[in-house]
């Protein structure tokens, strides 16, 4: 079964702490105002559990083929990353799509307005284009979605996008294993996935970058394996339930007792 879900409250209590440190790398942000946040770029190598993300979403053909794709493998779960300016752009040519994305349990998370580089931005201009990029998702959702994951353009990690993540309660991610290349290249990576593996993907589909054939492929081959594909929220769960096993809590037990265990 799928681990259940945390609510924002945990997230927003647990984005911070140290206690994720085997699963979570860290940057140096001695020159940040906040303190050093753990970054997410694999869930527990215990559970049989990877996600498969989604960065940019800029073309609605490749977000169908996407689609299509999810159609015929329907167990799966995967998490979104769009940019702000593909929201409107994306939903105009196609009006309910991002709704549909998100009426069947795939998640969606931060990867900038405009993609640009953050880290020169001012760090209140990352948490301005973060609540600008809310506000274009809540437009095309129809509703306020809860978002948890935050993953900067470029993959670079920097003191603004850091502090954006502070402030707004998100955690900052990467990933374990990078699409992006032939379908047969990736799938030779895929094929040695660890259990708590993200993939990084683009919704491309060019002769160089066959994110979509390789999605097609990949989805297949991990349930084969019995391994299921989930959103990033079910991969963090699963490293708190590590972690509040570490610490003498019984593992697996829900949610109260998650809370209970942190709380002593
Ligand atoms: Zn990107």
């Amino acid at each position: 079964m799928p681990a259940s879900p945390l609510s924002r409250r945990d997230f927003l209590k647990l984005g911070g702490i140290a206690l994720l440190a085997t699963a979570l790398g860290r940057v140096d942000l001695s020159q940040a105002d906040t303190p050093p946040t753990p970054i997410f770029y694999h869930g527990s190598r215990r559970y049989p559990r990877i996600a498969l993300t989604y960065d940019d979403i800029q073309l609605v053909t490749r977000l169908h083929m996407l689609e299509n794709i999810l159609d015929q493998n329907p167990e799966a779960r995967i998490t979104l990353f769009p940019v702000g300016n593909a929201l409107a752009t994306v939903e105009a040519k196609d009006p309910g799509i991002w709704k549909r994305f998100y009426g069947k349990g795939h998640e969606f998370g931060y990867h900038s307005y405009y993609h640009d580089n953050l880290a020169v931005y001012k760090p209140q201009q990352v948490v301005d284009d973060y609540d600008k990029w809310l506000d274009a998702l809540a437009q095309v959702l129809g509703e306020q979605p809860t978002v948890h994951f935050a993953r900067p353009p470029y993959d670079i990690i920097s003191n603004p996008f850091m502090y954006m993540s502070g402030q707004r309660g998100l955690i900052p991610t990467l990933f374990s294993i990078g699409g992006g290349g032939p379908a047969a290249f990736v799938m030779n990576a895929i094929r040695k996935y660890q259990n708590g593996d993200i993939v990084q993907f683009h919704t491309r589909e060019q002769p160089d970058s066959q994110d979509m054939t390789t999605t097609s492929q990949a989805i297949p081959f991990l349930n084969s394996r019995g391994v299921q594909c989930v959103t990033l929220s079910q991969l963090y769960d699963d490293v708190l339930r590590d972690q509040i096993n570490a610490t003498g809590c019984d593992a697996g037990a829900g949610q109260s007792l998650t809370r209970t265990c942190l709380e002593q």
